[in-house]
């Protein structure tokens, strides 16, 4: 959905998450693709593209993402919605150990595994980045 903001409204999402990504914390200077703009709620689903609908979103978080805004808690079988930059506390829903994000609620268990946060590759990079002091979580 990156296609469809303006640069302007680019600029300043990324600027508002100190360029990582608001999903996986990934900072853009730590991997090889791009992060965009993600709409959070899609557009397909009535989403605008505004500030108030953006994140910042790594490429494979963007991936993994796509339109979904919900998917199923595999601990409950209840229909959970995904993590929403804009109105969900990160500390909240995740917790960080040894490059792992760790679930804490619903919203995090559904997103956790809809964007594969804890494949072998990305815990293994965000170890890497914790002990280098280069992985914050937001406040
Ligand atoms: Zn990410």
């Amino acid at each position: 959905m990156s296609d469809r903001v303006p640069a302007q409204l680019r600029t300043r999402a990324r600027q508002r998450a100190g360029d990582r990504c608001e999903y996986c914390l990934i900072h853009a200077n730590d991997v090889m693709f791009s992060h965009q703009p993600d709409h959070i709620i899609a557009v397909k689903h009535g989403g605008k593209t505004t500030e108030a609908n953006l994140a910042w979103a790594c490429f494979l978080c963007n991936r993994f993402k796509g339109s979904d805004i919900a998917s199923i808690d595999p601990e409950t079988d209840d229909l959970a919605p995904l993590f929403h930059p804009r109105h969900d506390l990160w500390r909240e829903h995740f917790r960080l150990e040894e490059g792992q994000i760790i679930p804490l609620t619903a919203v995090g268990r559904v997103t956790a595994r809809l964007l594969r946060f804890n494949s072998l590759k990305n815990v293994e990079l965000r170890s890497l980045l914790q002990l280098a002091g280069r992985l914050f979580v937001p406040d």
